[in-house]
């Protein structure tokens, strides 16, 4: 099995303002420099990208910019919307795609969260791939099909070069900012299956399934990252309310060193 780095990525959702913002990206890049070891991310709202960027450049950090989200048209009349050409102008490297709070809040459907990874594939971006089971879905026992099925639909017409851009984040909607996580050997189980999809369930071949890194997110903290981040096909995760707090930010990324 090929060594993967792991990958942690912060996002911020619809919170922290200009002085917060560049604050906590500031703290970030003054605390870790540990980018050789894990590979990070943090996503501000869209108002804050360009000048968390440049907060981070300036520091000489590696912490890499993410968007939380992006439309997959190029230009044109799509009022409100922001392409990812835009994205890539203003130096972001990583957008999130099918965050359970899209599909579940904004409704987007596997349709357009495909459109949006393809689209931001082609702009030369990395991509989160967020998928995850809803409660009622875990308690019907519907866990591995709905991940099968977000994958299959997110994925769909991807190419193998481009998987190499890709993160799956397996986000059980019940555990995003709840409180409630899941236990590490169900969180591993639901990571095993959905590699085996990445390796066998497409056409790219099994050395790609091993390659992609998985990430898990709902309510990791400092306090349980260490033993999630220590399982077998757990590569980092998606972390939202903690990314918040450097102090916390900080003790989940070095507990994926
Ligand atoms: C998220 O927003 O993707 C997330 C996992 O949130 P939290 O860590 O707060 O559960």
């Amino acid at each position: 099995m090929p060594a993967r780095k792991p990958f942690v990525g912060g996002n911020w959702k619809m919170n922290l303002h200009t002085d917060d913002a560049v604050a906590l990206a500031k703290s970030l890049a003054d605390r870790f420099d540990a980018t050789d070891k894990v590979d990070v991310v943090i996503c501000p709202a869209f108002p804050y990208l360009a000048m968390v960027g440049k907060t981070l450049k300036d520091a000489g950090s590696g912490i890499k910019l993410g968007a939380q989200d992006a439309y997959f048209q190029a230009d044109g009349a799509f009022t409100g919307e922001v392409s990812m050409a835009m994205l890539k102008d203003i130096g972001v490297d990583v957008v999130l795609t099918g965050h359970s709070e899209r599909r579940h809040v904004i409704n987007e459907t596997d349709v357009l969260i495909n459109a949006k990874t393809l689209a931001a594939l082609e702009a030369g971006l990395e991509v989160i791939l967020c998928i995850g089971e809803k409660i009622e879905q875990r308690e019907a026992g519907q866990t591995h099909q709905i991940n099968m099925a977000q994958l299959e639909y997110g994925l769909a017409g991807v190419t193998a070069e481009q998987m190499d851009r890709v993160t799956i984040a397996y986000e059980p909607v019940w555990a995003i900012g709840t409180g409630k996580t899941a236990t590490p050997a169900d969180a591993q189980e639901a990571h095993d299956r959905i590699r085996r999809c990445l390796k066998f369930g497409f056409e790219w071949g099994e050395a790609i399934g091993d390659k992609v890194r998985i990430q898990y997110g709902g309510s990791v903290k400092p306090g349980n990252a260490k033993e999630l981040f220590g399982q077998a096909d757990i590569d980092g995760g998606l972390i939202g309310g903690a990314s918040l707090k450097a102090d916390d930010f900080v003790a989940i990324l070095e507990a994926a060193c």
